[in-house]
């Protein structure tokens, strides 16, 4: 089975089929999306119309939350707020029902998926700490867990000798380790100075997870979030990069 991650889309519809594109060369059988589809840019309902269609095994990120009201919008930066609350405005009901009734997390064979941390997921916690590390290994029944919200690729490893360590590289051999944090990076919002999308593929027979950069139109989604009235500041954080 080949698994293509995604999430963190943050309504980037040019980043999303960019990457969904990707995914279909690479032949993946099965999307996972570790949610937050919505959130800072200016098509909200053609992401999630995406992930429906393509059935994505979903789990919900806390701006998918805090868009029904099911994660307070007080927690959020003003930049953000905003854009959750316009969100909401663009959204029917039918969308709205989805959001809410998007589970926290996802254990299916061998791989369990969550936005943040499987400590308390409705919590919606930063993996900032070891401990924060090891509070997420010890609620984590299989060997991997994909997860995001950070918007930074990389993983984060549990030996078989119990020490903890991180990994910034792009290819993930999971033969050797006991257990892995996978973080897929964003789709629609990468916070790593690449601005290319952020998605990750995940051979279950080689065990071997890769993340996967793609580049896709800035540009066309930068204006359209401009001309949705948005903070400007969500179309400048699409460019940013190292020089
Ligand atoms: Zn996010």
């Amino acid at each position: 089975m080949i698994y293509g991650i995604i999430g963190d889309i943050h309504s980037n519809y040019d980043a999303l089929t960019s990457v969904v594109n990707e995914l279909k060369q690479e032949h993946v059988d099965k999307i996972l999306c570790i949610g937050d589809i919505v959130g800072y840019a200016a098509e909200p309902a053609r992401c999630i119309e995406l992930v429906r269609e393509l059935n994505c095994i979903t789990v919900a990120g806390n701006h998918d939350y805090a868009t029904v009201k099911k994660f307070p919008v007080e927690y959020f930066h003003v930049d953000a707020r905003t854009a959750v609350l316009w969100t909401a405005e663009q959204l029917s009901e039918d969308y709205k029902h989805f959001l809410k009734n998007l589970p926290l997390v996802e254990e299916l064979e061998g791989v369990t998926i969550v936005h943040a941390s499987l400590n308390h997921p409705e919590f919606f916690d930063y993996i900032t700490t070891v401990t924060d590390a090891q509070l997420c290994f010890d609620k984590l029944k299989t060997q991997v867990c994909f997860y995001g919200h950070t918007h930074v690729p990389l993983a984060i490893i549990l030996d078989n000798r119990g020490s903890i360590h991180v990994d910034r590289g792009n290819v993930f051999d999971l033969n050797n380790v006991g257990k892995i944090l996978v973080n897929v990076g964003s789709v629609g919002q990468p916070r790593d100075w690449d601005m290319r999308a952020s998605c990750a593929i995940y051979d279950t027979d080689k065990k071997i997870a890769t993340i996967k950069r793609v580049k896709y139109n800035i540009n066309d989604a930068a204006g359209k979030v401009y001309l949705a009235g948005l903070p400007g500041v969500n179309a400048l954080r699409l460019m940013e990069h190292v020089i």
